[in-house]
């Protein structure tokens, strides 16, 4: 798969003012907000999905006020670790994205990508005592790889930050945020990206489950870390090297639904 990514990414032309890294990072990040509208995660033209350019300390975050639809590699801004903006896009950032992603880029330096969403049937969850439960093969994904952070009101005040990376924690992928939706990372957008599909496809199996309610069967525990494990290649977080054949399957479709996404 490796050469499949590789060849894609490598047939886009790197516009003046652009490293070709910088570049190929905003297109993989428009990219998600556009996969992450096609799932239809959205809400209105809020949350946010932020990506570290790699070998950089900036952020790429989606300027405030345009739908995922309507996002592409050019209008993506460009913001420092401390949530300012570097470069001059005429675009306004939403303040909570940047207070939330800063933190949990700052706090865990292996996290490349930061996916925020507010997907009702995690919301639902995170409304439960219990919290995510892992009860198939995809979810034990997360076995033992979620934090839970308590809702404090909208995140907007720069105190939380560290109390944000603690509830990560240094060996977790996955934030629920408690009463308010789910943050899942990675060491690129494609592994953030296959964890909050996970997570939301796992919700909503929890929530169909404890409606049934039938008795649960349990997987044992060695199964569910020897399947995370499997899904995690053998390395802890994921292997950043580990490349996930759904997105160059993504960059086609993007293409074929909107040629001129790239732009
Ligand atoms: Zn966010
Ligand atoms: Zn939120």
């Amino acid at each position: 798969m490796d050469q499949t990514m590789k060849d894609i990414f490598a047939s886009a032309v790197t516009p003046a003012g652009y490293s070709d890294i910088e570049w190929k990072a905003r297109v993989e990040l428009a990219l998600c907000y556009r996969m992450v509208d096609y799932y239809g995660w959205t809400t209105q033209v809020y949350n946010h999905v932020s990506y570290r350019i790699p070998g950089t300390e900036h952020l790429l975050i989606n300027a405030f006020g345009l739908l995922y639809s309507e996002i592409t590699p050019s209008n993506l801004v460009k913001i420092d670790f401390d949530g300012n903006k570097v470069d001059d896009s005429p675009y306004p950032i939403n303040k909570a994205g940047s207070v939330i992603h800063t933190a949990l880029h700052k706090g865990r330096p292996d996290v490349h990508c930061v996916m925020h969403t507010h997907n009702p049937d995690v919301q639902a969850v995170s409304a439960l005592k219990c919290g995510f439960m892992p009860l198939y093969q995809e979810a034990f994904m997360f076995y033992d790889r979620i934090g839970y952070h308590d809702f404090e009101g909208i995140v907007l005040d720069e105190s939380e930050q560290q109390r944000l990376v603690d509830s990560l924690g240094p060996t977790n992928h996955t934030l629920m945020l408690n009463n308010h939706g789910v943050i899942t990372t990675g060491p690129d957008v494609a592994w953030a990206f296959m964890r909050m599909y996970q997570i939301i496809q796992g919700c909503q199996v929890q929530l169909k489950v404890m409606a049934s309610g039938g008795e649960l069967l349990q997987a044992s525990e060695e199964a569910m870390i020897r399947t995370r494990e499997q899904f995690e290649g053998g390395d802890a977080q994921g292997g950043a090297e580990v490349r996930l054949p759904e997105w160059p399957a993504y960059y086609r479709l993007m293409s074929r639904l909107d040629p001129n996404w790239i732009r």
